[in-house]
């Protein structure tokens, strides 16, 4: 191996080590991010549990309130029964005294039912609740993860962003624009060992006489766009 191929083999591994720690250094915020949504999501569904039982209690008072005022119709229409003089006059109120109170049992029926709905929906809610806050103190919890990360990952990325720079020295100058392009697109997968002849990022085989060349120590960069390097031991 040439000294050439030895710098390119090290550049790559630093960068492949920067790369990691600063995709690490990145999946934190994406981690907070992701559980701040789902905290969002639990309050959401929170709030229609709250709305809902907002509306079966108004459900169940505008019933309460439309029993009462038929209970007093019934009883004035009772005490109208007692100053009745004739019999069709009597079986007109005793008719509408009927049917009033077939109404209210009818409407009793649906306050039962408007109560069974506000027993549940308050079960529901106090159980949405109790998710809102574990889900709450889950993300507390990978918040305060991440920040214990944070500075450890945040040092060694500059540490290896000090050995890239230090690895590129050796790169000629004429061959560093066309290095950098490749490190702004591909980050650390700039670079690419050719082993067996082939780029190991793309399979492309290299002919013998430019495997030759490459092992020379001949700078190359392969049609996928990355700098390539021999390893040890290929031919
Ligand atoms: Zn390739």
């Amino acid at each position: 191996m040439t000294a050439t191929n030895q710098g390119l083999k090290a550049l790559h591994e630093v960068h492949q080590r920067l790369q990691a720690v600063q995709e690490d250094l990145a999946r934190g915020p994406r981690q907070i991010q992701a559980k701040k949504l789902a905290v969002d999501r639990k309050k959401t569904e929170l709030e229609a549990f709250r709305q809902a039982l907002k509306q079966a209690r108004l459900t169940a008072d505008q019933k309460n309130l439309q029993l009462k005022t038929n209970e007093n119709k019934i009883s004035e229409l009772k005490a109208k029964l007692n100053a009745i003089g004739t019999n069709r006059e009597y079986e007109i109120l005793t008719g509408q005294i009927a049917a009033d109170t077939m109404a209210n049992s009818v409407l009793e029926d649906e306050i039962l039912e408007a109560l069974t709905k506000i027993d549940q929906v308050q079960i529901e809610l106090k159980q949405s609740e109790a998710e809102v806050a574990a889900f709450e103190a889950d993300l507390a919890k990978v918040t305060a993860e991440v920040a214990a990360r944070e500075a450890g990952l945040k040092q060694q990325s500059e540490v290896f962003q000090v050995q890239v720079a230090a690895a590129e020295k050796f790169l000629p100058n004429d061959i560093v624009p066309q290095y950098r392009r490749a490190v702004q697109a591909f980050g650390a997968d700039a670079l690419a060992s050719v082993q067996n002849r082939f780029c190991s990022h793309c399979n492309l085989q290299l002919t013998s006489q430019r495997m030759l060349e490459l092992k020379g120590g001949k700078w190359m960069f392969c049609s996928c766009g990355r700098l390539m390097y021999a390893v040890a031991d290929d031919h």
